[in-house]
């Protein structure tokens, strides 16, 4: 199945060239006294008062690439870990560092130190840009064994008191000498150099290093665009609100390369609260924000005496959600109380950039996740790999310029899940209908998704097997009606001679004590006799419920 967009062309330039070129065509970026910032603070916190326009911008990251070069020794090839909260220089620091010739490993600032540890383990980051407050996570992470990280740079003006690791301050490194940036122009440089390394599990196993080429988040920007071309945004006048988190690929794209490109000027928060996200609405005049489904269940459950009575949300025209299935009652439920309001769900995966089929808001299908994008290609495929005919339901397997370079380091992962054709597996259940409108009703993966938030069983059930009364288990997501989102619950097998309920609460407590919060077993835990396994010692998930 092809996209019904006609193909666009992508032009061969690295990321950086791509969104400061993009963001040059929308004159209200540009204009001489008083261009409209880019990137803008919520005026809260960290962000507080901060704001970037496109030539300040550009100073920054040109500055900031120099630095990272003559200063830090940052080369081609290398990767930099940025553990930053969304923040206004959140983009500027990824540009920076991939103009420097690097890559940028994301990492989520929620991370505990074994989580962190693996991923600085795992991408061989060399530098690690992160704030003063997260410093310490840093210094715990790197002592827990290897790495290769030389370096912290905090995006603070002043650097942290000394720990286990190096620090400087991003402000300190500032160089305005010419240096040589990385600049890339050929269709084959752009799609064999890795600008971005995100961790996902896939659909098996612990997380892994997607490696996203330029050419891939330039692509995929631009298919994002295609469906939402036409909106009042595109004219420059645009105000977006991002609380997706930015170090999420859906978060990265939506937000950070395609505001720019759209001519949206960017407010940032940086830490959620509903309350908060309402005045902003009002207070900035905003148009359109990125959410996950769980933030559109929570506003449409809030009293209207503190929504749509308290603030004028009369500006918020368009909600891109994704990340997780949205109840199209939900979704119906919110537009009837914001009536100037569409909510446009698409639908993604990290390896793809991420997106794969965002609705229009010309043409939207309620309970679609969208229309395939421009350049992409769908095939849906049953258990033995056949491929089926439209309209029928099976594994959503797709095929475009935005399809990941591979994991870091894991050739086989790679090869199963990129098929000989080049077609992606998602792990992905549903089907597609002869408008090319894409439907997602299963996952076959094991993949769970706590308010959008990736969570492997692999890892955990690896976690829960070091502890000493634990003979056997397994983890799978359970849905929460009150939350509106999956969760995670263990299934445990015991030493025979345990008190089971009490062991089980202690080991439960004992792993939400290692891991992120959104990773912790929310869905409690079932004692088990044995885990329902396959002839070939899989774990058999479907008859865990
Ligand atoms: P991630 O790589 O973290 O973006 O997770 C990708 C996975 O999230 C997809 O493979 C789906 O299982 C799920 N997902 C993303 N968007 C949607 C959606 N709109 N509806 C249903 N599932 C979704």
């Amino acid at each position: 199945l092809q996209s019904a967009f006609g193909d666009i062309d992508i032009p061969s330039v690295d990321i950086a060239t791509f969104v400061f070129d993009s963001a040059r065509q929308h004159n209200s970026f540009v204009r001489g006294n008083g261009p409209r910032p880019l990137f803008v603070g919520d005026g809260d916190g960290d962000n507080a008062g901060e704001s970037l326009t496109l030539a300040q911008m550009e100073a920054f990251c040109g500055e900031l690439a120099a630095g990272l070069h003559r200063a830090a020794g940052v080369r081609r090839g290398a990767v930099v870990a940025v553990l930053l909260p969304n923040s206004v220089h959140y983009l500027a620091v990824v540009l920076a560092a991939t103009m420097a010739g690097a890559a940028c490993a994301l990492a989520n600032p929620a991370y505990t130190p074994r989580e962190l540890h693996h991923q600085l383990s795992d991408s061989g980051a060399t530098h690690v840009i992160a704030t003063a407050a997260l410093y310490p996570l840093v210094c715990a992470a790197a002592g827990l064994g290897a790495h290769a990280v030389r370096e912290v740079l905090v995006l603070d003006r002043r650097p942290p008191a000394p720990d286990a690791l190096p620090a400087r301050s991003v402000f300190d490194v500032l160089d305005t000498a010419a240096f040589p940036r990385m600049v890339l122009r050929t269709r084959g440089e752009c799609a064999a150099t890795m600008a971005l390394l995100l961790y996902s599990s896939g659909t098996t196993g612990t997380p892994k290093g997607v490696m996203l080429s330029h050419r891939n988040l330039v692509a995929n920007t631009l298919q994002a665009r295609a469906a939402s071309a036409g909106s009042a945004a595109d004219a420059g006048a645009g105000v977006q609100l991002a609380i997706v988190p930015m170090f999420h690929s859906f978060g990265m794209t939506f937000q950070c390369l395609l505001a720019p490109c759209r001519g949206l000027s960017t407010v940032v928060m940086g830490r959620f609260d509903m309350g908060r996200f309402l005045h902003l609405v009002e207070s900035r005049r905003v148009t359109d924000t990125v959410l996950a489904p769980p933030v559109i269940n929570a506003l449409v459950k809030m009293p209207a005496a503190a929504t749509t009575e308290k603030y004028n949300l009369g500006s918020l025209q368009r909600a891109i959600v994704g990340g997780a299935p949205l109840g199209v009652s939900t979704a119906a439920a919110l537009e009837a109380l914001m009536p100037h309001l569409r909510i446009l769900q698409g639908y993604g995966m990290t390896e793809m950039s991420p997106a794969i089929s965002v609705n229009p808001s010309a043409a939207r299908k309620l309970g679609s996740v969208g229309p395939l994008l421009p350049n992409i290609e769908a095939r849906v495929v049953d258990d033995a790999g056949r491929v089926l005919a439209p309209g029928e339901t099976g594994e959503l397997c797709f095929r475009g310029p935005n399809v990941m370079m591979g994991y870091l380091g894991r050739a086989e992962a790679t090869r199963e899940t990129i098929d000989q054709d080049g077609f992606l597996h998602t792990g992905d259940i549903g089907h597609i209908d002869s408008d090319t409108h894409v439907y997602v009703t299963d996952r076959k993966k094991e993949l769970i998704k706590y308010n959008g938030f990736q969570v492997a069983p692999a890892e955990l059930e690896a976690l829960l097997l070091q502890h000493p009364r634990v003979r056997d288990c397994a983890v799978a997501g359970v849905f929460d009606d009150a939350r509106q989102t999956e969760v995670p619950r263990a299934y445990l097998v015991l030493d025979p001679d345990a008190d089971g309920p009490a062991v089980a609460e202690e080991v439960v407590a004992w792993l939400n004590g290692q891991v992120a919060y959104f990773k912790q077993l929310r869905g409690g835990f079932a004692l088990l006799d044995a885990i329902p396994k396959s002839a070939s010692g899989k774990i058999l998930r479907r008859l865990l419920h």
